[in-house]
């Protein structure tokens, strides 16, 4: 069971909104620094172990500085990314660009600014080879196909665009050996928001094995091996969420038994996760606008789809708390909405809450990871600000809030009178 509760009161809030009006995502900076904390200390067994937070879930400089003083690097899989990551500090050898169907632009940046390079495919070492020149350390990605169930989000192995085949890893490492490549990664990612703890000591046993045939046919040693990201959170309070120490203590056994007992020298672990980072830890807040009845109850948000589209993307659970009503029973369903035109602007279908009224503060949680990153602007909505809640218990505004003329700003309105 995961308990949902918020980490501020009404009264906190309603101050907060004072100065940035709602809809606004807020980020827990104390409980997302406990969080990384706990996860450097589940591997600290591992010299060199490094989480790369992949900076799609949330790509905000101040969250990836914060990341940054727990020594986590950052996971990019796009150029701009790429640039995020150089300005919130994090060094070109702390970035492991994980890309697929890469343009060569994005190539160059990344060997430019010595970023770990992980191919996606063999056709890309030959591509950068020839048209970038290739890197002293390469990774490349395994697709294990039909060796390993996939889940819903991510889908079968075997239909993911991503990766290489078991053949074409040896053939590639042999060609990067070959070609003077002188270390070496591994790296898989086969789930997405996966709360079985054993699915990640498997994808480990699967990539360590994976190693030591590599290595012991091509000769080649590894410097990491990267496990990827996919770990999940428990978005409904029923759920659980994975154990880190249960987690590392089965892969350390899995590494002393396959990676040094068949006589591989210690490597270097690495994760990319970025949903278990930061997702628990945001929180969107938005304000009752109005309350509808006609063949079911609505509770109208200032907040819409394009703040948080998950559940109108997967259908996803996310949990709501209307602040100051913790207590009240929960004897009203409503569907939570926003104001965009398409019916699957909702938040929550049929979900039982405290009975609402307009002016109501509606917390939605787990809005941390892929919220406000994958905010859009249809119906010319407009992206909504982020706030940190610091560890000291002050607010800082880490992204304004998009204006209207923010909206208008990549269109030529003069250009209108030669029409
Ligand atoms: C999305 C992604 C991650 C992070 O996944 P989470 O589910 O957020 O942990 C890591 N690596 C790659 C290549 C990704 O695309």
């Amino acid at each position: 069971m995961a308990i949902k509760k918020v980490p501020f009161s009404k009264e906190f809030i309603e101050k907060v909104i004072q100065t940035h009006p709602t809809p606004f995502h807020i980020y827990d900076e104390k409980a997302m620094l406990e969080n990384a904390e706990k996860l450097k200390q589940a591997f600290s067994w591992n010299k060199g172990f490094k989480e790369f937070y992949a900076v799609k879930a949330a790509p905000n400089p101040y969250l990836i500085k914060v990341l940054k003083n727990k020594d986590f690097g950052a996971d990019c899989s796009s150029l701009p990314e790429i640039i995020l990551a150089q300005k919130s500090g994090i060094p070109g050898n702390e970035i492991m660009f994980t890309s697929n169907n890469t343009s060569l632009k994005e190539f160059e940046l990344a060997k430019e600014v010595g970023a770990i390079i992980n191919l996606d495919d063999l056709s890309h070492l030959y591509y950068i080879d020839k048209n970038v020149g290739l890197p002293d350390l390469i990774c490349m990605r395994y697709n294990p196909g039909p060796l390993k169930e996939g889940n819903a989000i991510i889908g079968k192995p075997e239909e993911a665009k991503y990766g290489y085949t078991r053949e074409q890893l040896f053939e590639g490492y042999r060609y990067a050996k070959q070609k003077g490549v002188k270390r070496f990664g591994l790296h898989t990612m086969v789930a997405s928001n996966e709360l079985s703890n054993d699915y990640f000591i498997e994808t480990a046993e699967i990539l360590f094995n994976l190693a030591i045939d590599i290595s012991k046919e091509t000769g080649v040693h590894f410097e990491f091996i990267n496990l990827g990201g996919g770990i999940g959170i428990p978005y409904h309070p029923e759920q659980t969420a994975v154990d880190y120490d249960y987690i590392s203590a089965g892969i350390k056994k899995l590494y002393e038994k396959i990676i040094i007992g068949k006589g591989h020298p210690e490597l270097k672990l690495y994760l990319e996760a970025g949903r278990v980072i930061t997702g628990p830890y945001g929180y969107l807040v938005s304000t009752v606008q109005h309350l509808k009845s006609t063949y079911k109850n609505y509770v109208g948000l200032d907040a819409s789809m394009h703040n948080l589209m998950r559940p109108a993307m997967y259908g996803a659970y996310h949990h709501i708390t209307v602040l100051g009503k913790e207590d009240m029973p929960n004897n009203k369903s409503y569907d939570v909405t926003g104001s965009l035109c398409e019916n699957n602007d909702k938040f929550a279908i049929d979900r039982n809450l405290p009975a609402m009224e307009p002016g109501d503060i509606v917390v939605i949680h787990d809005a941390g990871a892929h919220g406000h990153s994958m905010g859009f602007n249809y119906n010319a909505k407009l992206r909504s600000a982020e706030l940190l809640l610091r560890s000291d218990g002050s607010v800082k505004e880490i992204r304004r809030a998009e204006t209207i003329d923010d909206y208008f700003a990549t269109l030529n309105f003069e250009g209108l009178t030669q029409l």
